[in-house]
């Protein structure tokens, strides 16, 4: 498992990437090409970023239910503009129970359009609304280049879907659940996130307006972490969602969807970690504590043990994880948890029962300036704050990380230079074929275009036309 060193970042990234995830025990690939197996370490990570997001979304008047997995295919061809982008990616059931179906079914790419279905039943009235529903579920996109976590034909995340009686509410809706991706992002997964407006060419199909929030991986490319979508009532209009208003007119209503998935645990994968493995945040990690006892004989292990287990106890408030594996040496141990990116190793040995110490390992600090050896009194403390300079340690790293390669290029030509190990943050008329050449030129897209804007104007990066918005350029995932 740990015996074999990963490659590094420097030589060669995806292959970190893949490796790091298999040895870790996060995922694995399925016999379908494309489709992923989450394994129990990948998914206790995603089970503490639903149970927080879950949170965030209830705190903030929404509920949760389930839509069918298979939609009607003809559902899918009411939004033009949707069914144009999703149709290249469609999982299609033509047969059921031996029989050919009558009308072909869609395994959901996302569910906009069974959901505007039943608003349509369920709306009738502005007493009805605003109507604000998330689901947790998993979505089938028939992607060509497939990557863990990034990119698989099966994924899982949550999609939120809101109707509401005028543009004003829905616009704030949208903005609203970008704002709690972005403090998630930042809060919980120690993922520094911009937050923008997407292109026209880069907006979900059948949206009017598509906000995301785009994060930069280890290797500078950037990662669409999350997005929500104004939908104006363009899916009012085609699932015929109608409310009486108060002056009893029938009016469309506006809705909303926003999306964050499993994707997601790839960026925290590529945002943290280092050549040794892993570097998961401490407020979201499985494990938050690896305890390790060291001893050599029975009789040292008599005098650890007790220690070990009046610590376990002390720490039961965190997500504590005691190996005490005897086929296994406390090296490997320690690369092992390493690997899988447990923020703090914990050690007891013969010596610390003496002094009444242990001794503490940072994983965002590795080597001896990330150790520690400190009193076995008020070890509750002594561990949550820890933790919480960890927490502050990797947000603050990949918020330099992202500072040193951000650029200002003055000119096209530096423009491109640039790109190729960083973003650019330029000037942008905002014409498509601006953009389009960029992406022929260096394959680099724009990412968004930030609501925090410094303000003036000035000249296109790549027209020299007028311009009044600031752009992020870069690769991405
Ligand atoms: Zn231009």
């Amino acid at each position: 498992m740990a015996e074999e060193k990963l490659p590094t970042r420097s030589e060669n990234y995806s292959e970190w990437y893949n490796q790091l995830i298999q040895r870790a025990e996060m995922a694995d690939y399925a016999p379908v090409r494309g489709c992923m197996v989450v394994r129990p370490y990948g998914w206790a990570l995603w089970e503490n970023m639903q149970q927080n997001l879950d949170k965030r979304f209830k705190e903030t008047g929404h509920v949760n239910a389930a839509f069918p997995l298979l939609i009607p295919k003809s559902f899918l061809e009411k939004e033009k503009e949707h069914v144009e982008g999703f149709a290249p990616e469609l999982a299609i059931v033509t047969i059921g129970g031996g029989q050919e179906l009558e009308e072909p079914l869609v395994i959901r790419p996302t569910s906009e359009t069974v959901i505007g279905y039943m608003y349509s039943k369920w709306i009738k009235s502005y007493r009805d609304l605003p109507v604000l529903i998330n689901q947790w579920a998993n979505v089938v996109r028939w992607e060509m280049r497939t990557r863990l976590f990034l990119r698989t034909l099966e994924f899982y995340w949550q999609e939120g879907h809101t109707a509401h009686a005028t543009q004003k509410e829905a616009e704030e809706e949208t903005l609203r659940m970008l704002d709690v991706y972005a403090d998630f992002a930042e809060k919980e997964a120690a993922v520094p996130v911009i937050r923008g407006r997407k292109s026209a060419t880069e907006r979900f199909a059948g949206a009017k307006e598509t906000y995301s929030i785009e994060a930069m991986m280890g290797d500078t490319r950037a990662l669409q972490a999350g997005t929500s979508h104004f939908l104006g009532q363009n899916f009012a209009k085609a699932f015929d969602i109608q409310y009486l208003d108060l002056n009893n007119q029938l009016q469309h209503v506006w809705t909303t969807s926003w999306g964050l998935s499993t994707r997601f645990v790839g960026a925290i994968i590529m945002a943290h970690g280092d050549d040794q493995g892993l570097v998961l945040p401490p407020r979201l990690a499985p494990y938050q504590v690896v305890l390790i006892p060291i001893y050599k004989n029975d009789e040292e292990r008599s005098k650890v043990m007790p220690v070990v287990e009046k610590l376990k106890a002390e720490l039961s408030g965190f997500r504590l994880k005691v190996d005490d594996r005897s086929e296994v040496t406390p090296g490997f141990k320690f690369n092992d948890w390493e690997l899988r990116g447990v923020p703090l190793r914990i050690e007891v040995g013969p010596k610390d029962v003496e002094k009444g110490t242990f001794a503490m390992a940072r994983r965002d600090i590795p080597g001896r300036d990330g150790k520690s050896f400190v009193p076995q009194v008020n070890a509750a403390r002594t561990v949550g704050d820890m933790l919480d300079q960890i927490q502050t340690g990797i947000f603050q790293k990949a918020v330099d990380f992202r500072k040193a390669h951000v650029f200002d290029p003055k000119s096209y030509d530096e423009l491109k230079e640039v790109l190729q190990g960083g973003w650019a943050y330029s000037w942008w008329c905002g014409d498509a074929a601006c953009e389009a050449k960029v992406k022929e030129d260096t394959k680099a897209t724009t990412r968004n275009i930030p609501l925090d804007q410094e303000g003036g104007s000035g000249k296109c990066i790549v027209c020299g036309k007028p311009a009044s918005e600031k752009v992020y350029f870069a690769r991405a995932y």
